[in-house]
């Protein structure tokens, strides 16, 4: 086995300026869109740190736009804010409501939660259980807007699990059970799906895999298929991508992680802080799922993280922290040849 990307020793800083890469690992705190660990590489370029961290089921070609993310930050850096902080939302799994409670108390002050819901347990064999019943997701919900209190915002995030059928009967006990939702995001997976659920039902709602996997994200627009649009960095090619694309699309944007690191999640922080308007919490308060970080992590204070005040906005890497979260050299390997393969895709 010998592909063309392992021809010879990398040479460092490379056509691109960039110094040697890291590769950082941490178990999860709470199992997490099915993973129990997560792991990316960082590029330090002249702009600052960057983070490449496609998850593991995404194939090369996908993985570019997450490239083109951490070279920007790298080598280009991020537009000026606008703002000096972000307000957050807390994110609580499929958990039971005691637990569901305690995250909400130990946000950091936020006031607006996202809940997992449509939830379909992972088997040790690797395949699907049953979907959640409703009356885990109305318990779980009515204790976590139970524990944000009067004036606390209950988003929800299905992930596409449900059809329509399904969304339309559970919508109306779940937003009972909050009070009210903020908005229902990713109903169901496919947009005309959105669309119907969006006309059958009083619940706003948001778009997110059918914007950030689409090959045309601008379809949940021509549908009216919903009301606001989440946003990824990493997925959607960088700060400057996402700003282009919240200009096309016309809807409000909520800026969300995909789990990275501080270091990954300052370029999500970066595009909050850059958009116009931002009537919505964002989900960038994810550095409380990793059991490790690689640099003091980006939490939220009274409910909003603080824009980084360092050179260029840019999370820098604490060498200790570093050190203790660095990843095997199997791992290290693993990122390593993804990331070549991935660049000579340009
Ligand atoms: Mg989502």
């Amino acid at each position: 086995m010998t592909p063309a990307s392992d021809a010879g020793p990398a040479r460092y800083p490379d056509q691109d300026g960039l110094d040697v890469p890291v590769v950082w690992s941490t178990p999860m705190r709470t199992r997490f869109r099915g993973l129990d660990v997560r792991d990316g590489l960082l590029v330090r370029g002249p702009a600052g740190w960057g983070e490449f961290s496609p998850f593991w089921d995404y194939g090369d070609a996908e993985s570019h736009a997450w490239w083109r993310a951490a070279r920007e930050a790298a080598v280009e850096g991020w537009p000026e804010p606008v703002r000096t902080s972000v307000p957050v939302n807390v994110t609580v799994p499929a958990v039971g409501p005691e637990r569901a409670a305690e995250i909400v108390r130990a946000s950091g002050g936020c006031r607006t939660a996202k809940v997992k819901v449509a939830e379909r347990p992972l088997r040790p064999d690797g395949t699907r259980g049953d979907p959640e019943p409703v009356g885990a997701e109305i318990e779980r919900i009515a204790a976590v807007a139970d524990a944000l209190g009067p004036g606390g915002r209950v988003r929800i995030d299905a992930n596409g699990g449900w059809d329509v059928d399904d969304a339309l009967r559970r919508l109306p006990l779940l937003d009972r059970a909050a009070g009210g939702l903020e908005y229902v995001e990713q109903p169901c997976a496919t947009v005309d799906g959105l669309a119907a659920v969006r006309r059958g039902g009083h619940v706003p709602v948001a778009a997110d895999e059918s914007i950030r996997r689409a090959e045309d994200p601008l379809a949940v627009v021509r549908a009216e298929a919903a009301d606001i649009v989440v946003l990824k960095v990493q997925p959607l090619g960088g700060v400057r991508a996402c700003l282009r694309l919240a200009e096309e699309v016309g809807l409000p944007v909520v800026v969300s992680s995909a789990l990275e690191s501080s270091v990954g999640l300052a370029a999500g922080v970066a595009l909050a802080a850059a958009l116009p308007d931002l009537p919505h919490a964002c989900g960038l308060a994810t550095a409380q799922l990793l059991v490790r970080d690689v640099a003091p992590s980006l939490l939220p204070v009274d409910g909003a993280i603080p824009v980084p005040t360092g050179p260029g906005h840019h999370v820098t890497p604490d060498p200790a922290l570093l050190d203790a979260a660095r990843a095997s050299s199997e791992v290290q390997d693993a990122w390593v040849r993804r990331l070549a393969r991935v660049r000579s895709l340009a």
